[in-house]
This record gives C-alpha cells, sequence and structure tokens, in this order.
C-alpha cells in the first residue's frame, strides 16, 4: 500500500476521497473502484493494527459477497459463528422469568442464526474476526480493485470553502499536502474527523458506557453453558451490577476476547484502574472470574469511551458520513461492523448515481441519510428496550411468537421495516409494566430510560 500521494493534472485529484480504512471505509472504496470512480482512501495507521468489534452479525454477508471478498475471508479461517448466547446474573439459575434454567444450573438463551432465512445470506454462519486481519484483508481487496490506498497517513481537516472542490488537508509526519476531490466519504471511525469539524456530533444524553477488554488465551468457554456446542458462539454474560454485561468472542480455536461494558459512572468508581476494574467486575461472577483466572492474559487491558453518539447531519454538498463516523451505538448486539459495511454499501449506492449524474449536492444522499437513520434507529431502540428490561429482550427470544422477530433484528436485517414488529411489541409490553408497578417484572426496570426524542435526536 502506497505512502504518499500523487497529484494529477486535473481540478481534482481522485473523485471520492475516503477517510479511514476501517470496514466502513475499505467497502465504500470497493463499491466505488468497482462502478469506475476513481477513489483513495487515507488511513492514519500502518495495518494490521488492533481494534475493538470483533464479532460479526449475518447482516454482513450480502456486502461481503457483493464486493466480492467473501472468498478472502472465509480463506483466512476466522471462527465462523452460528448463534449468540446470553447468561444470566445469577449464575445459579434462580431466575426463570427469562431463562431457560439448564440442569447444569446455568440460566441461558441463545439463538441460531439459521432459524431465520435472510434476504442476500446464503450461509449459516457469520464470523468472529482478529480485527487486524479482517480490516487489511479489506482494505488490500479495495486496492485489488483499484482504489489508491494510503496508510499512515492522516486527514488532519477538509476545506469546504467551495462546495464542488474539497480539499483535503493530509499529512505524512511533517509533510502536509492539498488534496482535491469531488467529494469526501467519513470513514474516520470514533474519531469522527468531520463530525468534530462541523460541529454536528451529538453526545449520546442517555448511555455513556465504557469497556475495558483484551485477549486471553487457555479460556474454558464452556464454562458458563451447559454444553460444549455453544463453545463457539459470542457470549454475553450478565453480571448482577447495574447496566453490565461481559463479551466473550472467540478470535482463534484457544484465544478469546473478553470484555466488560458499563456505566461511565461506575468506571469512575474504581478510580480509572482498568486491570482492578475488570477483575472486580468479573469477580460478581464467580464461575466466570475462576475461568479467566486460569487464562493467560495476551494483551494489556484496553479502555474505550466515548461513545454513543449521533450527527445532526449524515450528508452535505459533496460530503458524506458513514460507520462510526455517522453514529454509534452501544455494540451489546454486535452491530457496528455490520452499521459500517451497511452504511457504505447504501451510501455509495447514491454516490455512484451523483457522480453519474455530476453533481455531488446534498439531496443526492437523502435516500441514504433516511435508511442510515432507519436502520440504526431500530438498534437503537432494541439497544434502549435491553438496557430498561433486560428480561423482557430474553423473554421474547424465548417466546415463539417473537423469536423470529428479534431474530432478525439480531441478524442486523434492520434497514428495511420502519418498525419492526418485534419492536412495537418490545415496546408496547414496556410501557405495560412502566405503568404498572404491581407488574412482577416492575422492579427489574434498569436507569436507563429512552424517550422517544433522544431516539429521533439523529
Ligand atoms: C467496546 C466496543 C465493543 C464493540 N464490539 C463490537 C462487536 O462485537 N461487533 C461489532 O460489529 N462491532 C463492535 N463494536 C463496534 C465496532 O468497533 C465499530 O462499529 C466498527 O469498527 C466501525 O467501523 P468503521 O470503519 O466505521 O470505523 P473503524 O473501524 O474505527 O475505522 C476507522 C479508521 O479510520 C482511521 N482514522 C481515524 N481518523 C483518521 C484521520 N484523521 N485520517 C486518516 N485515518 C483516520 C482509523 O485509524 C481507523 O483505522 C464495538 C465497539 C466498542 C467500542
Amino acid at each position: 500500500m502506497s505512502r504518499t500521494p500523487a497529484t494529477t493534472g486535473r481540478d481534482f485529484d481522485f473523485d471520492v476521497a475516503v477517510i479511514g480504512g476501517g470496514p466502513a471505509g475499505s467497502t465504500t472504496a470497493s463499491y466505488l473502484a468497482k462502478a469506475g470512480l476513481s477513489v483513495a482512501v487515507f488511513e492514519s495507521e500502518m495495518f494490521p493494527r488492533e481494534h475493538v468489534g470483533e464479532s460479526l452479525v449475518p447482516a454482513t454477508t450480502p456486502v461481503l459477497l457483493e464486493i466480492g471478498a467473501m472468498d478472502k475471508i472465509e480463506a483466512a479461517g476466522f471462527p465462523r459463528k452460528y448463534g449468540a448466547a446470553w447468561t444470566a446474573a445469577n449464575g445459579d439459575g434462580i431466575d426463570p422469568l427469562g431463562f431457560r434454567v439448564h440442569e447444569h444450573g446455568f440460566g441461558t438463551a441463545d439463538v441460531l442464526f439459521n432459524e431465520r432465512e435472510q434476504l442476500g445470506v446464503d450461509r449459516d454462519y457469520t464470523f468472529h474476526v482478529d480485527r487486524g486481519q479482517f480490516d487489511l484483508i479489506l482494505l488490500k481487496h479495495a486496492e485489488s480493485l483499484g482504489a489508491k490506498v494510503f496508510c499512515g497517513v492522516r486527514v488532519h481537516q477538509v476545506d469546504f470553502a467551495d462546495r464542488d472542490r474539497p480539499v483535503l488537508d493530509v499529512g505524512m509526519g511533517p509533510t502536509r499536502t492539498p488534496v482535491r476531490a469531488r467529494m469526501v466519504v467519513d470513514a474516520s471511525g470514533r474519531s469522527t474527523l468531520l463530525g468534530r469539524q462541523l460541529k454536528v456530533k451529538v453526545p449520546d444524553p442517555e448511555f455513556n458506557q465504557y469497556a475495558v477488554h483484551s485477549w486471553f488465551k487457555g479460556l474454558d468457554r464452556t464454562a458458563l453453558t451447559d454444553s460444549g456446542h455453544r463453545a463457539d458462539y459470542i457470549f454475553i454474560h450478565f453480571l448482577p451490577l447495574h447496566d453490565t454485561w461481559v463479551w466473550q468472542i472467540p478470535i482463534t480455536d484457544t484465544i478469546t476476547s473478553v470484555g466488560v461494558v458499563t456505566q461511565k459512572s461506575r468506571f469512575k468508581e474504581a478510580k480509572d484502574d482498568l486491570e482492578q476494574f475488570f477483575w472486580n467486575s468479573v469477580a460478581s461472577r464467580p464461575e466466570l472470574f475462576d475461568a479467566l483466572k486460569q487464562t493467560e492474559r495476551l494483551r494489556p487491558f484496553k479502555s474505550e469511551g466515548d461513545y454513543s453518539y449521533g450527527m445532526r447531519k449524515v450528508a452535505d454538498d459533496s460530503m458524506l458520513l458513514v460507520g462510526d463516523a455517522a453514529r454509534f451505538v452501544d455494540p451489546i448486539f454486535s452491530s457496528g461492523v455490520s452499521v459500517a459495511m451497511n452504511s457504505a454499501r447504501l451510501a455509495c449506492v447514491d454516490i455512484i448515481a451523483a457522480a453519474a449524474a455530476g453533481d455531488f449536492r446534498a439531496h443526492r444522499f437523502d435516500t441514504y441519510v433516511r435508511r442510515l437513520r432507519r436502520g440504526v434507529s431500530n438498534w437503537y431502540e432494541f439497544i434502549s428496550i435491553y438496557y430498561r428490561l433486560n428480561i423482557l429482550f430474553t423473554a421474547f427470544v424465548q417466546d415463539p411468537r417473537y423469536r423470529v422477530g428479534v431474530l432478525k433484528l439480531l441478524q442486523g436485517d434492520v434497514y428495511d421495516d420502519e418498525e419492526p414488529p418485534a419492536l412495537i411489541a418490545m415496546r408496547e409490553f414496556l410501557a405495560a409494566v412502566e405503568a404498572d408497578p404491581t407488574h412482577l417484572w416492575h422492579s427489574k426496570l434498569g436507569n436507563l430510560r429512552v424517550s422517544q426524542e433522544s431516539r429521533c435526536l439523529f
């Protein structure tokens, strides 16, 4: 991959300049290069680089197939992910309201992706991925399709003085070069370059989570389950602490990614000591603590903060935002990479049409904006309901009337329904529980309460 952009004799260097080479950026570049546009990706890091967000949902499959990268992802041998499982906070399984209780005493709920057919998805699994390798494969794939990829090259800002020719201020070390494009796609992830520059970023009024995570070698992934066949699922272990959960994601046969997600205020109470915080949290599930204590930690603990935000604007003349640069919601249902890749897919439909018309004005991206908002808003409400009443989620997953509808959301199939029926049913049920102090589940309501306004804020 190149390190320095060369300039051309035209009044622009590229049709489209993409900021960031994560899944959103590389997918955008792949679609556009395939369509014959000249496209450059500017990525500040040298790949491979570590990245959080390792468990995919099946909605990534149609995108991988469309851009022609699926064979490369299959060849990389990432663990296949056939399903997802949740284990109850009180591992003794005394909580039969939402969870099935197994003979070994563990309360679990789980789904298999093959229980529902999904348009464009031709296999019954997706993947857990080492993001260093996954992102590298996708970026090289974009390059193989004709995109120019510049690594170790940071975009400092974009000058929109001439709305028809944005100019990127691109830097490699102390050297700065102006790069002119017909349009800019911001795929800079949670660093949200344009969102910050244009002052359109809005922190989420309700969610303010924090995560601490690492990789562990030799974890017995079945320690909290009744059967070995789920060992390669993603596991979400609820902790008996407010709004706190643990992810368990297979990375290889022997390496497992484990992270604790909590409210930032709880983390502050731990006085920002990552290691202490991690172990104290995990200790609330003794069987998980014991299993983890027998492993070898392979990476330093890392934290992720500053998440959950939206943008007042995700597209304007000659620019649009994709992936985490556009919106970030809590990762409890492994939505991020799928949103990154599907937002790129949806954006590229509009960008290719705009290029054909020779007009990159904001209104050209209206369809993209509408579909992205719909999809992310569905994810957002699903996540909000989950945090407000965990038990409702697990009960719905196990109720034959709603299971397929909930599974549809878990598959990442969220862009077509204005109001997915399963969400409507969950919303109504939640409202009934909130309104009735005598309801069996009323005392189980969580603190996070998301208003319709915050749902529609972005
Ligand atoms: C704690 C946590 C757990 C998560 N778990 C999951 C999960 O299990 N499954 C899932 O699907 N998602 C998960 N996510 C979300 C997932 O990490 C993201 O949604 C996904 O990485 C978004 O992809 P992206 O391409 O938009 O951004 P990124 O993958 O972050 O890529 C952005 C790229 O832009 C580059 N960049 C940034 N600024 C500049 C600049 N100025 N110039 C040039 N390059 C720049 C960065 O180096 C980076 O490579 C999780 C997130 C968090 C915080």
